[in-house]
């Protein structure tokens, strides 16, 4: 906008852009188009579609949320990089945390809810010694339950982050990659060799509550393989390219720092055939471990989004809210398709 308006000025004058020439055209014009845009997001109630207001510039409802600031000079939202985490279910003390040594505490303006995961546009406002009102812009992060990521170990400069093909974050901790804050060993993604000692304890204590809701329903649950080590895998992984090739052990044999089970959220349960589907205890798996937050990682006919052939047994812990999710009535979304990540080695 601002180079059109510029470029529209060379093209007319042609002489000198004189002082006036430059207010009248590029500085009113910007100065209306801040003020309809910073009225447009403090009216938009819906997080999602902040840019979706329908009538901006109404001075009614500009009005309505100014009833209780004495100034009637709105001023503008200023947009912070400044993103507040938590999980489902842990509330945050926001104005303290926005206003970290500042005596001068705000108030947050805008919805959200830490008992629902989602990502809440809000607005921290502060007023001043001369009632001069400050708006800034600031992003509410709620994760979903089963998380990965330690939240606590955040902090400024630590890590890094990126955006996948399907809009969610990604954060880079300690050469470990979290989407929206779940560990991804995947054939792009890995994990150093040092990561992990053992499942991961929120996974084993969904899995015992898994085991124990099966017996009721007569059906054992057993590990086959839970944690793996990078060395572990090393040698699996190596004993089967020996045997077979590298291109046919890739189908089904993770390479060492790519498997889901050194990160301590995986497990092959009960038989690692493929057969495990037709029996009693592979269909219980299919239909019930979503219940307790797990999700068959690997499903039939999804190689192409997994990387690797269809794994009845292999089961990765993300918690109930997204394994209902992926459970899809039966029909497996991948953990790829859902977040819009790749399984792909470099090579
Ligand atoms: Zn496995």
């Amino acid at each position: 906008m601002l180079e059109s308006v510029i470029y529209m000025a060379k093209v007319k004058g042609k002489k000198r852009l004189t002082k006036v020439g430059l207010i009248v055209l590029v500085i009113i014009p910007l100065l209306v188009i801040c003020g309809v845009v910073g009225i447009g997001y403090m009216h938009s109630k819906d997080n999602k579609s902040l840019n979706n207001n329908s009538n901006p510039t109404s001075p009614t409802s500009a009005n309505e949320s100014n009833n209780s600031s004495e100034n009637n000079e709105e001023p503008q939202v200023i947009e912070t990089s400044t993103v507040i985490r938590t999980k489902v279910g842990e509330s945050v003390d926001l104005v303290s945390a926005l206003a970290g040594e500042n005596p001068n505490k705000g108030t947050v303006e805008g919805e959200y809810d830490f008992n629902k995961s989602g990502v809440y546009k809000l607005r921290y406002v502060t007023t001043d010694s001369n009632s001069k009102k400050t708006i800034q812009g600031f992003t509410l992060k709620v994760y979903m339950d089963g998380i990965n990521l330690d939240l606590s170990k955040l902090t400024p400069g630590n890590y890094k982050t990126f955006t996948t093909s399907k809009g969610y974050e990604g954060i880079v901790l300690n050469d470990v990659t979290y989407i929206e804050g779940f560990i991804i060993a995947n054939k792009t993604y890995t994990v150093p060799k040092d990561y992990g000692t053992s499942l991961e304890k929120e996974t084993q204590a969904a899995f015992d509550k898994m085991v124990a809701g099966a017996k009721k329903d007569n059906i054992n649950v057993n590990i086959q393989s839970g944690f793996r080590s990078y060395e572990t895998q090393s040698r699996i992984y190596n004993r089967h390219v020996t045997t077979y090739s590298q291109a046919e052990a890739d189908t089904y044999s993770a390479r060492p720092g790519h498997s889901e089970h050194q990160t301590g959220t995986a497990m092959d349960l009960n038989w690692i055939k493929e057969a495990l589907e037709d029996r009693a205890d592979g269909k219980w798996l299919f239909a019930n471990a979503y219940k307790y937050g797990f999700v068959l990682r690997y499903p039939k006919g999804k190689d192409n989004e997994t990387g690797y052939m269809y794994e009845p047994w292999h089961y990765r812990y993300v918690g109930t809210e997204l394994a209902k999710i992926l459970y899809n009535d039966g029909d497996w979304i991948t953990l790829e398709s859902y977040f819009g990540i790749t399984s792909k080695y470099n090579d």
